[in-house]
């Protein structure tokens, strides 16, 4: 991992910067590229028009590592209206949650009473929860919450990190125990090498091993599903390549994107008749996430400080 993009992970948690950064004009517009509007109306009409092109979506109210109970019950709140509004609107879209929005950092059931809220009324609507991963102090708490929300639950799946070395042991023990339903990513945060692996290479190895564990057929016989979140175009071609050598149908997975990254691959999937999924971030608290997909791409930085510098 190169020292800018720790820099910049670094930088997306300090909150002096953040203040300022908010504020410029110039900063908000090009987040925009990333975070298509602040309010749910905003994401609806985007999750609307991904439909209308074939593409399904999960929508993310953008927020994380909240301060108090009443913020974190806030956040499981406006969860609730989302998926109300997208019954109403009868968009194809699941929802994806972080659990230090819905409180981990104020402890592990007020946190899982918190999310369970949003699981349940999902189950009601037919809809589906996906679990975000963050850091590594979170990853074990994160699977614990899971784990409990999937004992009551069946609608919930949880996201997984290629480059922790963990992963691969948590996705074989989670498929086994019928808890399978992942979103594979490489992972965006910045993590030592005693517990995860920083070459470009052997994290994309990494994510097609645990695809090929989801995908092969004792995988699915257990009952696992993989949604497979990358924009590399070496991992989607494995993807297709395995599905297509052991003719597994396309409905037994999914590609995932990030709104905003590589529109054209995404739509050239849909029409070759794979399932794909487009995650839509809204809201104000857009900083951090916004500071991650700089800090994957070093031309999006160099864009933005040149913006910055131009205006
Ligand atoms: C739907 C979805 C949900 C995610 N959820 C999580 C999560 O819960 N936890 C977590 O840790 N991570 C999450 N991630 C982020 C993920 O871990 C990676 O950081 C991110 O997807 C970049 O990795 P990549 O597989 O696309 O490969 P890369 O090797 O990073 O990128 C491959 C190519 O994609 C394009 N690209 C990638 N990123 C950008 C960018 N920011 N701007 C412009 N082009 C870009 C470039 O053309 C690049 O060459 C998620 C990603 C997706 C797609």
């Amino acid at each position: 991992m190169s020292i800018m993009r720790s820099t910049l992970i670094a930088l997306s948690k300090n909150r002096a910067l953040q203040d300022l950064i908010v504020r410029i004009p110039i900063s908000r517009k090009m987040a925009r590229r990333f975070v298509p509007g602040e309010t749910l109306a905003d994401a609806i009409a985007v999750v609307k028009q991904l439909n209308s092109q074939g593409i399904l979506a999960s929508l993310d109210h953008l927020g994380e590592n909240v301060a108090g109970e009443a913020e974190a019950v806030a956040a499981a709140d406006e969860y609730l209206v989302a998926l109300d509004a997208l019954n109403a609107a009868g968009a194809e879209c699941n929802v994806s949650v972080k659990l230090t929005q819905m409180g981990l950092d104020l402890g592990d059931d007020f946190c899982l009473a918190n999310v369970s809220r949003i699981v349940a009324r999902a189950a009601e609507l037919g809809n589906f929860v996906r679990v975000d991963m963050e850091g590594s102090p979170y990853t074990e708490r994160t699977i614990g919450i899971y784990r409990r929300l999937r004992a009551t639950y069946g609608n919930a799946g949880l996201v997984i990190q290629a480059y922790l070395h963990r992963s691969q042991g948590d996705v074989e023990a989670l498929i086994a125990d019928g808890m399978g339903h992942f979103r594979l990513c490489k992972g965006a945060y910045d993590e030592p090498e005693t517990i995860a692996y920083r070459e470009r290479s052997r994290v994309t190895q990494a994510l097609n091993e645990l695809a090929r564990t989801c995908l092969s057929p004792e995988g699915r016989a257990q009952g696992a599903y993989a949604a497979i979140a990358s924009h590399d175009t070496e991992v989607i071609n494995f993807v297709r390549a395995y599905a297509y050598q052991h003719d597994i149908p396309p409905a037994a997975y999914e590609f995932q994107m990030l709104y905003g990254i590589r529109r054209e691959l995404q739509t050239d999937l849909v029409q070759r008749g794979h399932r794909m999924r487009v995650y839509v971030p809204y809201g104000t608290h857009w900083y951090p996430y916004f500071m991650r997909r700089l800090a994957e791409r070093p031309a999006n930085l160099l864009f933005f400080l040149r913006a910055l510098v131009g205006n």
